[in-house]
């Protein structure tokens, strides 16, 4: 029980830095081995924890996003670890058939197998109705995910007309080509850690721009929901996504036994090392609707479904050395040299150990001979020593001070950070950076590249230099003529009026993005009563928990960095007034935004009820006061006229909207 609860804890851990956060902790592998000890516990005992992650899909959903309820559930799959596993599948499903013939007249054909491609990304579920594309959403929970149609309109594969009317719910993955994934980590200074988490990071983000920026492809492979009976196959179901425009990936098999079964799974273990999309595993389905339905659901996964998910290769080599680096949050991670091995036609130099507890796990030296591989990440991971002579070995040594600014580092957890926010060098572009972007002092005209040239050109080492920078310092930078030093010049100067809650996003407070920034300015008012806010105050506040309340604390409450805020704020900024656009004129009413609203961004619409008063929500019940219905409104708006409750559409809601905005 004990082991269980460990286990549990541990796996709500990681799932909630990977679904929700899109940072992973682990590697999939590391992850994979704790949540199978944990199934083979909960079989061997007999007995499942309440709030175990075996029984759930995915982790909570973010409150950033608008949630949308699928039409039909979505699930994850169950998971096969070896040949074997399968073929217990294969005979499971062909008892269960056969018991459904013997006791039933309506016989069940023989079972086939489609075989797919297990893509690596998001998983996105797209709404249609009167052949319009009027929602897409994430998976979720399984049973609400999170709406995210304007990064999805991005994907230009994704048809926002089809030739079906009805009303229907589509699924496929969401992806990052691994050319394009290739290609953005040549260009930029950030680099993104493997294909999936590109793709979620890129659709889970609430600007449009970044979505775009990572040129996503998707997949469709499933039809989650639709109101008639007409498809009757997993065929059946590549057929009618392909006539209505969808994109499908070319490779798809129908076998009939085990041994052809085996075969393709090989196939594919060889074809997915050559194409452009990450791929772990393949997914074998029934083919055969009524067999599916016989054959039913747990609370996770279909029975008639199975994925296969392949092994990565190892290599062995040497450790030649340890480097620290130094992230925008100040995070010190080691990365290894290692002596050069070729690894499907890729010479590997680099492999990550994620942090130090993970040398000492994984018993690894300067000098031993490791294990890594190389599966969905760009940079390898290191899996073990496999020395056991430490002849010729020296022990990794816990960094003590920051290898560029030489700060005293802070150990948090199993984490090593540099605190020195305000002139550590490579912390200094991506915070600059980070603080003149849209959301934040919105700083027109200093890109990343930009700010980099200016800290190496003209010395900037802490974020309020950026105030006194004159013309003749611009005109020291490549490219800056007349026009773009006045430019750059008076953004900076425009910059000192600020919103407060942009101004808090802006100083890159650990965890603390625009929401949790608008929330607690919404709930303190003033940078002075949010500096002085305790504990539990601040977890009062909307969404923000443990963690992110004491990385506020943390973050007031250090001297170097009060003293930098200090001399920021002395450059003259000022907040705008908060209060400013709020009035109570919709205090107290309930209202739900649904469809398509033609000329707004639903978010805004959004915001701006919340501004006056309203709450905001996704469900109509009978405590909804009103509905403003768009275009191609569906169940909602039904629900709505069956509760009599008021609805805006057409003329009315234009006008509404318009008063709205003013
Ligand atoms: P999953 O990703 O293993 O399988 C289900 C998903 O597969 C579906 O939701 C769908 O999006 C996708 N899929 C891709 N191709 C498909 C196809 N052809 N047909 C049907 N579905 C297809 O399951 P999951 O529950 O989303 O995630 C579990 C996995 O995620 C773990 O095995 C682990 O590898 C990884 N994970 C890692 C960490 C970590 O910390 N590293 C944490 C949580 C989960």
């Amino acid at each position: 029980m004990e082991r269980m609860r460990e286990l549990i804890d541990k796996i709500k851990e990681l799932n909630y830095h990977y679904y929700t956060l899109d940072d992973p902790l682990v590697s999939d592998t590391e992850y994979d081995a704790l949540y199978y000890e944990l199934r083979d516990l909960e079989e061997s005992e007999g007995i499942i924890l309440e709030d175990s992650p075996t029984q759930v899909v995915g982790d909570k959903v973010l409150d950033k996003f608008v949630k949308h309820t699928h039409l039909g559930r979505l699930y994850s799959l169950d998971k096969a670890q070896s040949y074997e596993e399968i073929e217990a599948w294969i005979q499971r499903a062909n008892r269960l058939r056969d018991e459904y013939n013997n006791a039933n007249s309506d016989k069940l054909p023989e079972i086939e197998y489609v075989v797919e491609l297990k893509f690596d990304g998001l998983t996105i579920n797209l709404t249609y109705n009167n052949g319009k594309l009027i929602n897409a959403a994430t998976r979720g929970t399984g049973v609400i995910g999170e709406e995210i149609l304007p990064q999805v309109k991005t994907i230009k594969s994704i048809p926002t007309n089809i030739y079906y009317k009805g009303l229907i719910e589509v699924s496929g993955e969401g992806v990052m080509p691994l050319s394009r994934l290739k290609e953005y980590n040549e260009n930029n200074e950030e680099k993104l850690k493997n294909a999936r988490n590109a793709a979620a990071g890129a659709l889970r983000n609430l600007d449009p721009k970044v979505t775009r920026s990572r040129h996503l492809e998707c997949y469709l492979y499933n039809i989650t929901f639709m109101q008639e009976n007409i498809i009757d196959s997993q065929i059946d179901v590549f057929n009618f996504l392909k006539e209505n425009g969808f994109n499908t990936y070319p490779f798809l098999e129908k076998v009939k036994d085990f041994q052809s079964l085996i075969q393709v799974i090989e196939k594919i273990g060889t074809l997915r090392k050559e194409i452009d999309v990450l791929t772990d595993g393949v997914v074998i389905k029934i083919n055969d609707f009524r067999t599916r339905q016989v054959l039913g659901y747990t609370n996770k996964f279909p029975r008639w479904a199975i994925a296969y998910k392949f092994e990565a290769e190892k290599y062995t080599t040497i450790i030649k050395e340890v480097i620290w680096n130094v992230g925008r949050t100040g995070k010190v991670t080691p990365v290894a040299l290692l002596d050069p091995v070729d690894i499907d036609g890729v010479t590997v130099q680099r492999a990550t150990l994620n942090n130090y507890d993970d040398i000492l796990r994984k018993k690894v030296r300067l000098g031993s001979e490791v294990i890594i591989r190389r599966s969905n990440d760009v940079i390898p991971e290191i899996l073990t020593a496999i020395d056991e002579n430490l002849d010729g070995t020296t022990e990794i040594e816990k960094p003590v001070y920051c290898p560029y600014c030489h700060t005293k580092l802070i150990y948090d957890n199993v984490h090593i950070y540099c605190p020195n926010a305000i002139d550590c060098k490579p912390q200094m572009s991506a915070r600059l950076t980070h603080f003149a972007s849209r959301e934040a002092m919105n700083i027109e005209g200093l890109s990343e590249k930009t700010i980099e040239k200016m800290i190496e050109v003209l010395d900037i080492s802490e974020i309020d230099d950026l105030y006194d920078l004159t013309a003749e310092d611009l005109y020291k930078l490549e490219g800056f003529k007349d026009k773009r030093v006045n430019n750059t010049l008076e953004s900076i100067e425009k910059s000192k009026s600020v919103k407060l809650s942009s101004f808090i996003y802006a100083l890159g407070i650990p965890n603390v993005g625009v929401k949790t920034a608008q929330d607690l300015v919404e709930y303190f008012k003033t940078l002075e009563n949010i500096k002085n806010a305790s504990f539990e105050e601040l977890i009062k506040v909307n969404d923000i928990g443990d963690i992110t309340a004491k990385g506020i604390l943390d973050y007031f409450n250090d001297e170097h960095i009060e003293y930098a805020l200090r001399k920021l704020l002395d450059k003259g900024i000022i907040f705008e007034e908060v209060d400013e656009e709020k009035s109570d004129e919709l205090e107290g009413l309930t209202i739900v935004v649904t469809g398509t609203i033609e000329g707004y961004n639903r978010k805004e619409i959004q915001d701006r009820l919340k501004n006056m008063g309203a709450k905001v929500t996704s469900q109509v019940s009978n405590s909804t006061d009103i509905v403003l219905a768009g275009k191609s409104a569906g169940s909602k708006l039904t629900k709505a006229r069956e509760l009599n409750i008021k609805v805006y559409e057409n003329q009315e809601l234009n006008e509404f909207l318009e008063r709205l905005r003013k």
